[in-house]
């Protein structure tokens, strides 16, 4: 029952991992409850210490001294085992990365993958997200959807991360580094095509918050003129492929899977081609994806 937990959680409880959104930009996204947690929790892990006393301090949060900890993606495999310990003693820990939600492309899935096989408590204190927000403001379908995160940053690597997603029927969300927002369209227009619907959200929920929305060919051609658009942070939206679309892909796995059992790669993916009409290319780097790595 709602009530139930409200009063279990109402303090940090000893020996509970807390997973605290904190605000992607507007501090009066903090929730109540954040505010609580953030500070009465034993310990207080952060991703950036500093950040983190520049939250704390302009919420009007005040901590003993010698609480805030870090815990970033450099260190956070060599502390775990040591939280661990003190979540095991009793501790009540709580997790914050330096905006939004932890673990959500920020760190936090060790300590909680660790947390989890030793059987400690974990608690989410949900709040801020920008992948979320940007995916309710875009206007595109948002009953299914798929989280990408930072696509690669080098270009070979971020076309073929691209490449797989072509077929893709759900919504994709990517988060994006705003000097990356031009290359990134043009190499979404090459993969999926001008005409897909898709959206920009930049600096969510701060004062100059501005969602694009319209094809990625008008965005990508507004992006290369308008300077404004690749300040701040942003998150791309972009609309899953057609129906039909994702049905040929389907198609195309339906016969290359037995084709794969039988023959190489080549000759798979020659002989779909011809059944299909689909481009001996694309089935050929499809085939190699159904295969799955070589041992
Ligand atoms: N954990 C965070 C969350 O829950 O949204 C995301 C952290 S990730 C390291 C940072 C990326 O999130 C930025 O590069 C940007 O793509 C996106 N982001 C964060 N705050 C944003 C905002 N206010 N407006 C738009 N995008 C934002």
């Amino acid at each position: 029952m709602a009530g139930d937990r409200e009063n279990s959680i109402a303090r940090p409880g000893p020996g509970t991992l807390f997973l605290v959104a904190t605000p992607i930009g507007n501090l009066g996204d903090l929730s109540p409850r954040a505010r609580e947690v953030l500070r009465d929790a034993d310990l207080l892990l952060a991703e950036d210490t500093r950040h983190t006393s520049q939250l704390l301090h302009a919420c009007g949060i005040g901590r003993p001294p010698g609480t805030l900890e870090s815990l970033h993606e450099h260190n956070e495999r060599d502390r775990a085992p040591r939280v661990i310990e003190r979540l095991r003693a009793g501790t009540s820990v709580a997790l914050a990365s330096d905006a939004g939600t932890p673990l959500v492309s920020d760190p936090g899935a060790a300590l909680v993958s660790a947390a989890a096989a030793a059987g400690i408590d974990i608690v989410a204190v949900p709040g801020p997200c920008a992948a979320i927000a940007a995916l309710t403001l875009s206007a595109l379908p948002s009953s299914r959807f798929a989280f990408e995160g930072f696509l690669p940053a080098r270009a070979a690597a971020r076309r073929e991360a691209l490449q797989q997603l072509a077929g893709e029927a759900r919504t994709l969300v990517f988060y994006e580094a705003p000097h990356r927002l031009r290359e990134s369209l043009d190499d979404m227009v090459a993969a999926f095509g001008a005409a897909r619907p898709a959206a920009v959200a930049r600096e969510i929920t701060k004062k100059f918050e501005t969602v694009y929305r319209g094809t990625l060919g008008s965005l990508a051609q507004q992006a290369a003129g308008d300077a404004g658009m690749t300040r701040g942070e942003l998150v791309l939206v972009v609309q899953g492929a057609e129906r039909a679309a994702a049905q040929a892909e389907l198609d195309a796995e339906r016969v290359l899977r037995p084709l794969l059992e039988e023959l190489p790669v080549a000759q798979a993916a020659k002989l779909a081609a011809q059944i299909t009409g689909r481009a001996r290319r694309e089935l050929y780097d499809l085939a190699l994806k159904l295969r799955g790595p070589r041992v």
